[in-house]
């Protein structure tokens, strides 16, 4: 993860340290390498942009610049700008507290990993927040899409609701608020269907889907190997359906980390879970300073 966007840091910032004394053009030309860094991970231009402009004027001011430590300061306005810009410290947390059961509305595109995503949020809930949890495919598109969350379920020892041949998916969702109350479960997940695109039929079936269920969290499962697809994806969703929280997949897998980096602030929506592997264990609450941690090394 953010490995070749670490290497180049390290390297610009290992040199800034390096130096006794620094003045406002060094600070500039070590932007500028940053800023070339952060556009090859595949960071959004406005974004990257941004966060120079940021950084620069914060550096340059001379409290800084006349320190005992300017380049270790810089680093260490770099390291807070990148934790704002991930949106803030600590992870976006879940938001359960509601009459149960509180339901989880799980939104994306085909082979986003929604339907792993589901499984492994399912697995968590029962394990971590200790909660009745209960799972619900209403994805009556693609076949055999009701049975591989009935498969995964067994897998992490959870819930699914009984599939129903022939039910639409505004159905399925009632059905599953009301097995999910007879059986006084805590936290209900509706899997819903993917499409290959954003589509007008998928956005209508949302908002009829998040009408009847009124969830709580209504989360976007996108692929980050995507990159900048992710966060144009994410901006489609969130101008129809009320999105609550974003969950970027394949974490394990992106080497640039241009869709983490860019997608609070172009999208104003909180990364609140990585997925980082198959297995169904494989997923991580999204820590900002956590994350900066890793990318400054
Ligand atoms: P859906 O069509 O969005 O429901 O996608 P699936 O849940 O069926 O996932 C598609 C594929 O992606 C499966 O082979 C998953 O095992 C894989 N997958 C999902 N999340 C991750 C992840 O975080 N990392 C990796 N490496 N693979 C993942």
């Amino acid at each position: 993860m953010f490995d070749t966007l670490s290497d180049r840091l390290t390297g610009v910032f290992d040199r800034l340290r390096g130096r006794g004394a620094l003045n406002e053009q060094d600070v500039r030309e070590a932007m500028r390498e940053v800023r070339v860094a952060l556009l090859e991970a595949d960071v959004a231009l406005p974004v990257a942009r941004d966060f120079i402009a940021a950084v620069t004027e914060k550096a340059v001011g001379q409290n800084v610049l006349r320190s005992v430590t300017p380049g270790q300061q810089v680093v260490k306005i770099v390291n807070d700008e990148l934790v704002a810009m991930l949106g803030g410290e600590g992870a976006a947390p879940l938001n359960l507290d509601v009459r149960p059961p509180a339901v989880i509305m799980m939104v994306g595109l085909q082979g986003s990993g929604k339907t792993t995503t589901t499984a492994k949020l399912g697995k968590l809930i029962k394990e971590k927040h200790g909660k009745k949890a209960l799972m619900a495919s209403l994805d009556v598109n693609r076949p055999a899409a009701q049975e591989q969350l009935a498969v995964l379920g067994e897998q992490v020892s959870v819930a699914t609701l009984p599939i129903v041949q022939g039910q639409q998916p505004v159905d399925i969702a009632r059905r599953a608020l009301e097995s999910a109350k007879l059986q006084a479960v805590d936290v209900l997940l509706l899997d819903t269907a993917g499409r290959l695109h954003v589509d007008e039929a998928l956005m209508a079936e949302m908002k009829a889907v998040a009408a009847v269920a009124t969830p709580a969290e209504v989360l976007l499962v996108v692929d980050s190997l995507t990159g900048q697809d992710a966060v144009n994806v994410a901006q489609s969703f969130s101008d129809e359906v009320p999105l609550t929280g974003v969950v970027l997949t394949r974490m394990d897998g992106d080497a640039r980390g241009g869709a983490a980096l860019s997608m609070r602030a172009v999208t104003g929506k909180p990364i609140k879970f990585a997925g980082t592997g198959e297995k169904l264990d494989a997923i991580e609450a999204f820590s900002p300073d956590r994350v900066a941690g890793r990318i400054l090394g």
